[in-house]
């Protein structure tokens, strides 16, 4: 089963992906972790980009995605988490692999907001945590683990999210329009939304 995860900032489609991957027993795979773990003459060429804050050009994503799904423990599948996120990356993956099916855990801009706003992390060990989601933390503005300050990004703020989501939504609709996407309601517990993906999953 090899299955692509997509979905806004918030819709918490890395969480599903784990827990899919949890109960189908195939590997979730995060180009973001892909990309911050590369090794050898891969890190560096991954470095090239990232140290300057750049994005990584699709080949060099791909060529690393391409190994690893190579890789035995993606025999019988795997999730990907982070990519593709556009219509050309969606294509150009098609060409290594056939994806099963793709999924958009799905919540609205307003819920997105709301959820990016409660992001809180540690000063100290980068915890994060959120007090609209979860995991909130005991102590309200306090880290559970080291008890120092927590703190709020720049980046979580209104404006940023807002311009974050319309790029998301620009660059999703033409893959979505595409490519067979379902559709899964977010905004519900992490449970049922679980339980939905199965469902469409029929296992
Ligand atoms: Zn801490």
């Amino acid at each position: 089963m090899r299955l692509v995860f997509m979905g806004p900032q918030g819709s918490g489609k890395g969480t599903q992906a784990k827990i899919i991957s949890e109960t189908l027993n195939v590997p979730h795979i995060s180009t973001g972790d892909l990309l911050r773990n590369a090794q050898g003459e891969l890190k560096k060429e991954v470095d090239k980009y990232m140290l300057k804050g750049q994005l990584v050009p699709d080949e060099l994503i791909l060529k690393i995605l391409k190994e690893r799904i190579s890789n035995k423990d993606c025999k019988k599948g795997f999730i990907l988490d982070g990519f593709p996120r556009t219509l050309n990356q969606a294509d150009e993956l098609e060409k290594e692999t056939e994806i099963d099916k793709y999924f958009e855990i799905f919540i609205t801009d307003e819920e997105a907001v709301k959820r990016l706003s409660g992001r809180w992390n540690c000063k100290n060990c980068n915890i994060a945590y959120n007090v609209i989601t979860t995991p909130k933390p005991k102590v309200s503005g306090k880290c559970d683990v080291c008890n120092s300050d927590l703190f709020q990004r720049e980046d979580d703020n209104g404006e940023a999210t807002k311009k974050r989501l319309e790029l998301y939504h620009k660059e999703i609709g033409p893959l979505i329009e595409k490519y067979d996407v379902i559709r899964v309601n977010g905004k519900q517990k992490i449970e049922k939304v679980a339980h939905d993906i199965l469902e469409k999953l029929e296992v």
